[in-house]
């Protein structure tokens, strides 16, 4: 059964998310606090996609997503923000959330969103047995983890679906569509700021100076550039 972990106080908002997901045939996890949602997470290890709401009453969605992240990057982190609080996306994303979905939401539209987010962390692919190797970089793609010089960087699934991207398609501009498209999917429903956060996250990691970046470099009025 394709597990979804619900973090949500509010009852109503929390049933309205479990009756859709389960017309989807996903199996959802509910909890009303962090401390529910860790225990859930720790009797529920193959959770793939977790659902976090931002206010909750004994701590804050971002708090738990950092925590989730802190030990597990293959799970996909979808957080619910509010309208008025158009920073709570970046905010959330730069914890390691890998998308959000602003309140009020369609059913269609946070279905949209995990199918897409479950697709891309359940999948392993088979075909791919090698890894691409550049400069300092070395993309395992079998493993889905990345090296530089020598040591690991953690990424989210999100993130190496760039790197990867990335690493397919040296010295070619991209444009934000593209990385969308590639990343998330043609179905997505997301706007474009989600590709620049995701890679703002990404040159944090991989950058020597991420406020001068030399390895994803920007196209203006366009889209990004991987080079070495
Ligand atoms: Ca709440």
């Amino acid at each position: 059964m394709k597990k979804v972990l619900v973090l949500e106080d509010e009852i109503s908002i929390r049933s309205f998310i479990v009756i859709n997901l389960k017309r989807a045939g996903y199996d959802a996890i509910e909890a009303g606090t962090g401390e529910e949602a860790f225990e859930q997470l720790r009797l529920h290890p193959n959770i793939k996609v977790a659902i976090l709401d931002i206010m909750l009453p004994d701590t804050d969605g971002f708090e738990v997503c950092r925590k989730i992240r802190a030990s597990n990057s293959q799970i996909g982190i979808i957080m619910l923000t509010a309208r008025t609080q158009e920073m709570d996306k970046v905010t959330g994303l730069m914890t390691g959330a890998d998308d959000y979905v602003t309140k009020p939401f369609s059913s269609a539209e946070l279905m949209a969103r995990i199918d897409a987010l479950y697709r891309r962390t359940g999948s392993v692919k088979h075909e791919d047995l090698g890894e691409i190797v550049q400069g300092p970089f070395r993309l395992n793609t079998r493993n889905r983890t990345l090296e530089k010089n020598g040591a690991r960087i953690k990424l989210t699934q999100v993130e190496y679906a760039i790197m990867k991207m990335f690493m397919d398609n040296p010295g070619k501009p991209l444009s934000r569509e593209d990385i969308l498209n590639t990343v998330w999917g043609r179905d997505y429903f997301g706007e474009l700021k989600i590709a620049d956060v995701n890679i703002r996250r990404l040159r944090i990691k991989i950058e020597d100076d991420p406020t001068a970046p030399s390895f994803i470099t920007t196209v203006w009025g366009y889209g990004y550039k991987w080079g070495l």
